[in-house]
């Protein structure tokens, strides 16, 4: 990055870094988790519980890919090896062993609601030290917090739909 652009920064920028690359890790993690699901998922509703991690899964993407470019900018590696993600999460990876829609989205409920901790957390760390990134973080934040909503909403209309069925 810039000399003048560096002078925005008012952290530590290895420690930015690192905290970026965790987050990037748990990006790749949630991906792989709804890509996953995506492809697994049996029960009721199954069509748009599919759309809806598939979806997810490419805003995931998407946000790795913002993530990484960040650190790219910041003078920094992405993490290097998937092993790293494992090791880096904040978020961990909940092995999707049960292809039930409602265990699925359960578990991406958890993801995302893990997801909006640490980028809050992050957001109020970078508010007034580096606007740049800031401003990355509020954009995947107010994804992660319409994630959760969707999902809630899906068990929700589930619920409804089996209730009627009775
Ligand atoms: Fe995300
Ligand atoms: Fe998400
Ligand atoms: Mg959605």
């Amino acid at each position: 990055m810039g000399t003048r652009g560096q002078k925005l920064i008012k952290m530590d920028v290895g420690e930015l870094i690192d905290k970026l690359n965790k987050a990037l890790s748990d990006e790749w993690l949630a991906y792989y988790q709804y890509w996953l699901g995506a492809k697994i998922a049996k029960g009721p509703m199954r069509g748009a519980v599919v759309t809806e991690l598939t979806e997810h899964s490419n805003d995931e993407l998407r946000h790795a890919q913002m993530i990484a470019d960040r650190i790219v900018q910041l003078g920094g590696t992405p993490v290097l090896s998937p092993e790293e993600w494992y090791k880096q999460t904040n978020c961990g990876y909940e092995i999707p062993d049960d292809p039930y829609v409602r265990k699925l989205i359960e578990q991406n409920i958890k993801g995302e609601q893990c997801a909006i901790e640490v980028y809050q957390e992050l957001s109020s760390m970078l508010k007034d030290k580096d606007p740049i990134t800031y401003q990355i973080i509020l954009e995947i934040l107010a994804d992660e917090i319409e994630h959760e909503d969707d999902l809630e909403a899906l068990v929700e209309d589930m619920e409804l739909m089996l209730k009627c069925e009775k």
